[in-house]
């Protein structure tokens, strides 16, 4: 851009330079100060933040990781940098995909696939993320750009397939079988898939690609009415799969293209679906990081801010045959997790050592036994230090009126009287 500015620049004085008629140079200076004007605005273009090679707690207004590494301090996580890492597939860029992929982003999660079929409109401005000048660009690419704007340490992969072809799905599967980024880790390369879809038919695909790949992941949805949504956590052979329990359009086999109706168009709301990826997010986090506890099933009810949840136990009449496998896997291995579960539980017995919680203990202050204290109380406490009297007697030594002196009330009111009298003789 500046390099193009500079060229019109030359020219503009080489022309004037031709010129044998000075009049038309007023002209030439005046075009002259708009082309200077647009080298400034090009010289101010925004500025990339460079990389950062290691995640640093430090508290200072530069370091991006500074929020997140102190939740290391304050007991939440007890190791935020292993964040970078994870591998997170989203599939499906839209008012949940894209919105999530951001949070990850800014989270410094260490690498995002993304994938979507569709592209950027000026209809999807009533949500997050998507800025008009990206409208036409391909949602992927488009996320790409905003993202390893805002965070160049994640590495971005951009997929522009719909995964409900067969080449697709082909193209899907492979992309989360490849451990390029982490060679050493097991299973699949992607350690979790979120699914951020909008049809059944897309999230089946999901769950089928997930069910064969043995690979965790967590659903996503948002009501058509734009009011409600949920989030599900699915392991395959341990919770219920997505063909486990299927809507009712899946169940019956109905194509859902054939029951969207012509000019009806889906509501949606910036709201809900931010509420759906923060849940979604959240939950990414907890699993990923291990803190707190992972929701199996979130709902969310914006009319009545409700947040239902539930479990979900696998389905063993289930017709996704992948799912039926890993139920069985699951199954054979309850000895050997029952055995590590105990090992683990009797290894955190016997390593609880009870020690002070306090090394230092500046004010002496020390906890004493209920029984030590009413010793203490008959004895000590009663005692005065000497040539101290009490004014008051002690609650022991109080009697009760009626027990000890006589009260007559009749001669109280006489006496009353013959005071009242007196002060009117005066
Ligand atoms: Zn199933």
């Amino acid at each position: 851009m500046e390099a193009e500015l500079k060229g019109l620049l030359d020219g503009l004085d080489s022309l004037k330079r031709s010129l044998v008629d000075s009049n038309h140079h007023a002209s030439i200076d005046k075009l002259r100060l708009r082309v200077d004007h647009l080298m400034d605005l090009a010289k101010s273009e925004r500025v990339r933040r460079l990389k950062v090679k290691d995640m640093s707690a430090e508290v200072v207004d530069s370091n991006p990781y500074s929020r997140l590494m102190a939740l290391q301090r304050m007991g939440i996580v007890e190791n935020y940098e292993r964040i970078r890492d994870f591998s997170v597939a989203i599939v499906g860029i839209g008012g949940v995909g894209s919105v999530a992929a951001e949070m990850l982003t800014r989270c410094g999660i260490g690498r995002l696939l993304l994938y979507d079929y569709d592209k950027v409109e000026l209809a999807n401005m009533n949500r997050l993320f998507f800025r008009p000048d990206q409208a036409g660009m391909t949602k992927t690419d488009a996320a790409v750009q905003t993202l390893s704007d805002i965070n160049p340490d994640v590495v971005l992969e951009s997929y522009t397939l719909n995964i409900t072809t067969v080449k697709g799905f082909e193209t899907f599967m492979s992309s989360l079988k490849s451990k390029s980024f982490r060679p050493s880790k097991e299973d699949s390369g992607v350690d979790l898939v979120l699914s951020c879809v909008d049809n059944y038919e897309a999230r089946m695909v999901v769950n089928q690609a997930c069910n064969e790949l043995n690979q965790i992941w967590m659903e996503s949805g948002v009501s058509e009415d734009a009011v409600s949504g949920h989030i599900q956590l699915l392991i395959p052979g341990e919770t219920a799969c997505f063909a486990c329990a299927p809507p009712l359009v899946v169940a019956s086999g109905v194509d859902e293209r054939t029951l969207k109706r012509e000019g009806v168009c889906a509501a949606s709301l910036p709201t809900t679906m931010g509420v759906v990826a923060g849940l979604l997010v959240q939950n990414t986090l907890k699993f990923l990081l291990k803190f707190g506890n992972v929701s199996p099933y979130l709902g969310y009810n914006s009319l009545k801010d409700y947040f239902p949840t539930m479990e979900m136990r696998p389905n063993p009449h289930c017709l996704n045959a992948a799912c039926l496998e890993r139920q069985n896997e699951y199954l054979l291995a309850k000895p050997a997790r029952d055995a590590a579960a105990k090992a683990k539980m009797e290894a955190e017995a016997s390593s609880v050592v009870e020690t002070p919680l306090h090394d230092e203990n500046e004010w002496n202050i020390r906890v004493v036994d209920d029984i030590e204290l009413e010793k203490t109380d008959a004895t000590s406490s009663d005692a005065l230090p000497e040539g101290l009297t009490r004014e008051l007697p002690r609650a022991d030594e109080f009697q009760d009126p009626a027990a000890g002196v006589t009260v007559s009330f009749v001669d109280d009111l006489e006496d009353l009287r013959r005071q009242l009298d007196a002060l009117n003789k005066i």
